[in-house]
């Protein structure tokens, strides 16, 4: 049974009990990150994953809280104590290869790679096969290259992970009936903030998309203030959990 776990379950701003976003998807031997805000790296040791581990590293947007560990991870895998040998996928939204290449002008050869072979791919209107997956996206309401992803399984299994997003059909959509939707909730429903979500618009995209479980994360730090999952259950009577680092849930 495939597993999510939160490695960071908070946001950009530093926080002792939340970490910058990250999941993690062990499904059979496959090992995916998705997305590696700082701490991601050193985090994954937790659970016994290492740079050299990770199949597939598929990022929702550029975003620094999204993607700050991923240099260290490619010059971890390049002058770690161990090389990496086993070929890395690291895929994003339309544009994600542009941004790859301006980091690679930035660090050159440390963090090309010798041992092992890197594919950069951008996932559009294609899904992208892995392994037992097949990976859809959809644009999200954040950034104009944000993107949220369902990963679909062949018995049937669906894992949905919102990225950063406002409100928007395309995330309810999406999430139509999969049995884990995870969703970020930046801000408390007195907080808004435009871009992003509170906890009773994740309870209505978790409503509307009539998904089986609503896990919420991307908490900033003021949400520990407010009680965040009887604000979403106002709206959404299904069951509904609030993250927290290295909380490990079953697909
Ligand atoms: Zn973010
Ligand atoms: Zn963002």
């Amino acid at each position: 049974m495939p597993e999510l776990v939160i490695l960071g379950s908070g946001t950009g701003v530093p926080s002792l009990r939340r970490g910058a976003p990250g999941l993690l998807l062990f499904s059979g031997n496959s090992r995916i990150l998705i997305d590696s805000g700082s701490g991601a790296l050193r985090n994954m040791l937790k659970v016994g994953v290492t740079y050299r581990d990770i199949d597939l590293l598929l990022y929702t947007h550029i975003h620094p809280d999204h993607t700050a560990d991923l240099v260290p991870i490619l010059f971890a895998c390049k002058y770690g104590d161990l090389p990496r040998e086993k070929e890395l996928i690291c895929a994003g939204g339309p544009g994600f290869r542009r941004h790859f290449d301006k980091m690679r002008n930035l660090y050159g050869s440390w963090i090309e790679p010798h041992t092992y072979h890197l594919r950069i791919k951008e996932i559009s209107s294609k899904p992208l096969l892995f392994g037992e997956m097949k990976i859809l996206s959809e644009p999200m309401a954040h950034l104009p290259e944000s993107v949220g992803y369902r990963i679909e399984w062949r018995d049937g299994k669906s894992l949905v992970i919102s990225g950063d997003t406002d409100y928007c059909e395309n995330i309810v959509n999406l999430a139509s009936e999969a049995d884990l939707l995870v969703l970020e909730c930046s801000f408390p429903d007195e907080k808004k903030v435009d871009g992003h979500l509170t906890p009773s618009l994740a309870g209505r995209i978790a409503r509307e998309s009539r998904c089986k479980r609503l896990l919420l994360t991307h908490l900033y730090p003021i949400c520990d203030q407010y009680d965040i999952l009887n604000q979403c259950r106002q709206v959404y009577p299904g069951e509904a959990i609030l993250g927290e680092d290295l909380m490990g849930v079953k697909i």
